[in-house]
């Protein structure tokens, strides 16, 4: 299986991209963890992110889409993959389609967690992540509004959305039962 979650900052990416990798039994791919993990190492590529991060806006494409094709060529992710942050915007989602079609994949489906923008704010406001004051969460929310967004047209043949307000448990359910059911 070949996924790609989709949702806006707060709307519980991270737990269930976890919970999904694992049922899945596929690699989760998340850029968000990747450029964190390059912080902490202070690795160049981690120095030259935080910036965008810490400001709430997308880090440049080129050093994005760099990763992530690294990140695809190892073993685990030739079996699937559960990707999570990214594609981020329509050029990323392109380049993503150029890597996969190079090596004869395609998606099998993106799966979108909706949530009513007035609870996400709250919850990331609750988890307090450095990048998670109210002025950043904003950024983020809009730049999710702005170039992320219209990923869903783009894919919307692929598009799976689902209602992520409920248990975390019912959510990854709800996933699930709708890509089994494909
Ligand atoms: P959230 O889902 O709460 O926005 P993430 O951990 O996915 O948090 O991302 C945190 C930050 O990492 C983003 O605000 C952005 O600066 C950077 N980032 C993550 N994924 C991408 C991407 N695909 N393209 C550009 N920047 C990204």
């Amino acid at each position: 299986m070949r996924i790609v979650l989709v949702g806006p900052p707060g709307a519980g990416k991270g737990t269930q991209a976890e919970r999904l990798a694992e049922r899945l039994d596929v690699p989760h791919i998340s850029t968000g963890d990747l450029f964190r993990a390059n912080l902490s190492q202070q690795t160049p590529l981690g120095v030259e992110a935080k910036r965008y991060m810490d400001a709430g806006d997308l880090v440049p494409d080129s050093v994005t889409v760099e990763m992530v094709r690294t990140r695809l060529a190892d073993d685990d992710a030739l079996k699937g993959f559960l990707l999570d942050g990214f594609p981020r915007t329509i050029s990323q989602a392109e380049s993503l389609g150029g890597l996969l079609a190079d090596r004869g994949e395609e998606l099998d489906a993106v799966v979108e967690l909706q949530v009513p923008e007035d609870e996400l704010v709250g919850r990331l406001l609750a988890r307090g992540r450095s990048d998670d004051t109210e002025d950043v969460i904003r950024r983020r929310q809009q730049v999710y509004r702005d170039e992320t967004a219209p990923l869903l047209a783009f894919y919307r043949e692929k598009l799976v959305s689902i209602d992520a307000v409920g248990s975390v448990e019912q959510i990854t359910d709800r996933v699930t039962d709708v890509l089994r059911a494909r």
